[in-house]
């Protein structure tokens, strides 16, 4: 398993920020707005990695056979 993996099964059990981090980090739409520093120079396109492992979070629990 990889660290990124581990983090994402610490993440399945805590789906109330697993909610959270979807919310705030899209999918798509060019720019993520929650990880791009506005009016800054950091651009972070979506999806981005806290996406992702949201994502694969998600994928965890439902594995386990949680909502
Ligand atoms: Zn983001």
């Amino acid at each position: 398993m990889t660290p990124f993996e581990s983090l994402a099964g610490a993440l399945a059990e805590w789906p109330s920020l697993t909610r959270s981090l979807l919310m705030h980090h899209p999918a798509t739409g060019g720019v993520c707005p929650a990880c791009s520093t506005p009016g800054g120079r950091i651009v972070v396109v979506a999806p981005c990695s806290p996406r992702a492992l949201a994502e694969t979070a998600q994928k965890i629990r439902a594995q386990r056979g949680g909502r």
